[in-house]
């Protein structure tokens, strides 16, 4: 049976700056807290506990003082920064460039017209949704179905954004319904539609299409808790119906090779390289 690991799959350059940087600090010995986990991959979170990382959550953040913590390629609301200020915390801001130009976008929309409704496509309380959130003082609308769109109003201006690693096709689909809701109010020319998902996302999607139909059996590796990994697995599903999702090997099971003459491994841009070399190897050594 052929194995092929999709060479597009793995780390964003986003992710791997923040951890790039977290590396470099730890191999100083220096002590370093993460302010929630800097890769949604569990097996990778362990690595990086092991050589000296220390994941610390919101409520501990706030009671620190005079530490230093590593702000990951989501973001982080305004709150944090003064936070930090205040607690005498060095923070090392590892946001990927990516989200910072559209935090700073968001939030030039938000303080120039006070009357237009901030929506963003993403998931509630995700870290980076949350960031983004946060440039607005909490005022955005965080929408993820069609069904949310009830909650606008069509009179007022609109302006939608999308959280980076959302689904580019869902994302067409309630931009598409909102155009025809405000055409159907008379107020269209007061939507600004601003696709904010990353290239390296929505670049995946189409790669990822090809690469799962090329394949028998696909095994998309991912941490269960990934946006990304959600959506991109969902587009392998729709076009290789026996794609299955695991976090890691043990999680597979073989009766998913029978008769299949070539499986394709790919993932998420939070899924380690390594993880997949590993699953990979798994499989060949269990189906010999
Ligand atoms: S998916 Fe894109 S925006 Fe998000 S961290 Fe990676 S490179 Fe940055």
């Amino acid at each position: 049976m052929k194995i092929e690991i999709d060479k597009y799959s793995g780390f964003c350059f986003g992710v791997i700056n923040a951890i790039a940087k977290a590396e470099k600090l730890l191999k100083e010995n220096i002590p370093l807290y993460c302010l929630g986990d800097l890769v949604h991959n569990n097996l990778e979170m362990d690595r990086l506990q092991k050589i000296g990382l220390q994941t610390i959550q919101y409520e501990e953040f706030k009671k620190m003082k005079n530490a230093i913590v590593l702000i990951r390629a989501h973001g982080e609301p305004p709150e944090t920064y003064e936070i930090a200020k205040k607690n005498n915390i060095t923070l090392i801001d590892a946001t990927c460039p990516v989200v910072l130009r559209l935090q700073k976008k968001i939030k030039k929309t938000y303080t120039e017209n006070n009357e237009t409704q901030i929506v963003i496509f993403g998931k509630k309380g995700h870290a980076e949704v949350n960031g983004l959130v946060g440039q607005t003082y909490g005022n955005a609308l965080v929408i993820n179905s069609i069904d949310d769109l009830d909650k606008l109003d069509f009179n007022k201006p609109i302006a939608i954004f999308s959280q980076t690693t959302q689904s580019p096709h869902k994302y067409d689909e309630i931009v598409s319904e909102l155009k025809k809701r405000m055409t159907a109010y008379g107020t269209i020319e007061k939507l600004e539609c601003i696709n904010s998902i990353c290239n390296q996302v929505s670049l995946r999607d189409k790669e990822l299409k090809n690469f799962a139909q090329k394949h028998d059996v696909i095994i998309f590796v991912s941490g269960k808790q990934s946006s990304n990994g959600k959506a991109l697995f969902e587009v392998c599903k729709s076009v290789n119906p026996q794609s299955y999702f695991i976090s890691e090997a043990s999680e597979i099971q073989f009766e998913w090779f029978n008769n299949a003459s070539s499986v394709g491994i790919c993932g998420a841009t939070s899924t380690p390289m390594w993880l997949m070399k590993n699953i990979a190897e798994y499989i060949e050594s269990h189906t010999k």
